[in-house]
């Protein structure tokens, strides 16, 4: 195998809870009539495999969600069990800091678990990406070298608070621990992409998701993405998009170096996953 394409930003669709309005635009992106069907379908990871397959995506990261309050749950033990046996599939861990007063005892036991990485939610979890009562967990991230990613930018889900979103929070945790993998997951979508940007530049330890971003306008939103290329990662945010593939080739058609390019949809996730690809 080349570079593998890895998508870093899958949801699954079976949540134990799903916030109203969260549910209502999957809906209406897949279809109110259709919607039980597909539901189904796509709660079989074998199936699942099989889908990321057809659309070229070689790896796919799977997101717990711990956001009781605004888009739902799907739990830790959901995630881990839905990637089983499959090692196109790489779960991703979630911890709500509103619900655990142990964090770094708690990440422990999701690495031990067989986590590959975690993702918080600041908009939907309400809190400062530099809050010093993260700190702990942190330093734990950081010695065990996994990446964790931060929602960044914009959402339309009731109960969200934006001003969470913002990247500049997370310049504070980089430079305080300079060897922690961090991710600015949309790239600081609509208000803040001059920041993750700058961010991503300036910090060796900080890379860029571009999930939930139309990939044609990349270019506009991030001018000089050939430079940090080599610090970005492609990501879908589905169910929240119907064609995948679509997504891929359009990249594909960026005006960046094809090395830009590997980079973008798999290189540089490879090597942040420390994936050992299959020759
Ligand atoms: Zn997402």
């Amino acid at each position: 195998m080349g570079t593998p394409v890895i998508d870093f930003h899958i949801h699954p669709i079976c949540y134990e809870q799903y916030g109203e309005s969260a549910l209502n635009w999957i809906k209406g992106i897949h279809g109110d009539k259709d919607w039980q069907k597909y539901y189904e379908t796509f709660c079989d990871p074998g199936y699942f495999v099989r889908y990321l397959k057809e659309n070229s995506i070689d790896y796919g990261v799977v997101l717990a969600e711990l956001c009781p309050a605004v888009t739902g749950t799907c739990s830790n033990e959901y995630v881990l069990n839905f990637c089983k046996g499959h090692d196109a599939l790489i779960p991703f861990a979630s911890i709500n800091p509103s619900l655990t007063i142990n964090m770094r005892s708690e990440l422990k036991r999701l690495l031990d678990a067989g986590f590959h990485g975690l993702k918080f939610y600041p908009t939907y979890q309400h809190f400062y990406a530099n809050d010093s009562s993260l700190y702990p967990l942190y330093a734990l991230a950081e010695e065990s070298q996994i990446p964790v990613m931060f929602h960044t930018g914009s959402s339309v889900f009731k109960g969200a608070r934006l001003k969470y979103g913002d990247p500049l929070y997370l310049d504070d945790v980089a430079v305080d621990f300079p060897d922690m993998k961090i991710i600015l997951v949309h790239g600081g979508r609509g208000f803040w992409y001059d920041r993750a940007f700058f961010l991503t530049k300036i910090h060796p330890n900080v890379y860029t998701e571009v999930a939930g971003l139309p990939p044609k306008k990349l270019m506009d939103y991030f001018p000089e993405l050939e430079r940090i290329a080599h610090k970005v990662i492609f990501g879908s945010d589905w169910p929240g998009i119907t064609d995948l593939k679509n997504n891929i080739d359009i990249i594909r058609q960026l005006p960046l170096s094809e090395k830009a390019k590997d980079q973008i949809l798999g290189g540089t996730a490879a090597a942040l996953l420390n994936l050992q690809i299959p020759d």
